[in-house]
């Protein structure tokens, strides 16, 4: 069978163009994932206890893209829900990102929204941080720098922050007020049955066919298309020719309790204290009804290809220069375009990368309408 579009990956940026592709273009599109499942990292599943929890960790869609909420609604309805979490410091719960009741709770003090931004500005001591660390002193001091965030990354990105670049914390969020939303989006929720629901809905076309447990070398020399869209590992197109990029991986422990609710949110950061750093409990985010709860105590480990999955890429100067040679390539090559969070090396909040998506197909494929 001849087939006008190969996509590699069945994550939100492969799923978006497939659908463009085969309801506006009527393309015939073979969807190649070497997991057993479609959805990517968005994947979602009901355990064997009945309840549904995300495999990849915790997903929560925000945007304030109206035309990205809108496009993902003709596929879904949705679960109003607006994410909070606590963090565990000095053994109390408080919001994060850091607020006002945040500073009154770890001080003992009940300064005002002006008292606090006071106290916020005498942090400042340059205009050009070196590395994470200074980054994150420059704006919050040493001691909610102490609390929050040094032992945080350790455990995040195995390194401190003195080791990352600036820009990974380009803008700590810190709140003069209340506001304890984990994010003030326009937009959001979740899937009211779930991403995977969605994804069902977004590539449920007769021009759609998928093949999954499959990594797409071992098959593609044998099939006839025109163009490919990949969505895999930009080093792993090449072979690692130029060398690997480097990722942090996470490991989840599942645990179901015989309680209807575990903790005060959805997530608990634990930055100083244990080898997790979060606890998320999923009911809280899926609004589900049960007797039970499940949570996901979630632990960053090293990225060993072919033994974990590659989460986060590590934003330093010799992936960025590989990133570069990788880029460079990719973009010579004719019929092949490269998209998503594992093709592009970036990271992707769900909403960029359905933007990014429709961005492709509008600019690239819109206008060879059939
Ligand atoms: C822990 C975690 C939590 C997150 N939480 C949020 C959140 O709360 N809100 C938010 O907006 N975003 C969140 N994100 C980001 C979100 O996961 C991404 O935006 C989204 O998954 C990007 O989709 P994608 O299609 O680009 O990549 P993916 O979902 O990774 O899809 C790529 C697919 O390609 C497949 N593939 C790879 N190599 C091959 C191969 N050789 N052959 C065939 N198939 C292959 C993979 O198996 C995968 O299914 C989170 C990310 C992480 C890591």
């Amino acid at each position: 069978m001849k087939f006008d579009t190969v996509i590699v990956g069945a994550g939100i940026s492969g799923c978006v163009l497939a659908e463009r592709l085969a309801n506006e273009n009527n393309h015939k599109v073979l969807i190649i994932e070497k997991r057993d499942h479609i959805a990517g990292n968005m994947y979602d599943y009901y355990n064997d206890e009945g309840i549904l929890i995300h495999k990849y960790g915790p997903h929560f869609f925000r945007t304030d893209k109206e035309e990205i909420w809108e496009y993902l609604a003709r596929f879904t309805d949705w679960h109003y829900y607006e994410h909070k979490v606590k963090s565990s410091v000095q053994g109390q719960l408080v919001p994060f990102p850091i607020n006002l009741d945040t500073y009154n709770l770890v001080h003992g003090t009940g300064l005002s929204t002006d008292e606090f931004k006071v106290k916020l500005e005498e942090n400042k001591f340059t205009d050009s941080p070196k590395n994470a660390e200074e980054a994150i002193i420059n704006q919050v001091g040493e001691k909610f720098y102490n609390l929050f965030f040094k032992n945080y990354s350790i455990k995040q990105w195995g390194r401190s922050p003195k080791e990352l670049h600036a820009d990974t914390v380009k803008r700590v969020p810190v709140r003069l007020d209340r506001e304890d939303r984990y994010q003030l989006a326009k937009y959001q929720g979740l899937p009211s049955k779930g991403y995977t629901h969605l994804f069902k809905n977004l590539i449920k076309s007769d021009n759609i066919k998928f093949l999954l447990n499959t990594d797409y070398k071992e098959v593609i020399d044998g099939v006839n298309y025109d163009q490919l869209i990949y969505t895999g590992p930009l080093d792993y197109y090449f072979d690692f020719k130029f060398g690997k990029l480097e990722y942090r991986s996470l490991k989840f422990e599942e645990k179901t309790y015989t309680t209807d609710s575990f903790q005060e949110e959805a997530v608990i950061n634990y930055p100083n204290n244990y080898a997790y750093t979060r606890i998320t409990e999923y009911k809280k985010m899926t609004g589900q009804k049960h007797h039970n709860t499940t949570v996901h105590y979630e632990y960053p480990i090293e990225y060993k290809r072919g033994e974990s999955d590659p989460y986060y890429p590590i934003l330093n100067d010799k992936n960025a220069d590989l990133k570069d040679k990788y880029i460079s390539e990719a973009t010579s090559l004719e019929n092949v375009y490269f998209i998503g969070r594992l093709a592009e090396y970036r990271y992707y909040a769900m909403d960029d990368a359905v933007e990014a998506a429709l961005h492709l197909y509008d600019t690239k494929f819109s206008k060879l309408k059939s």
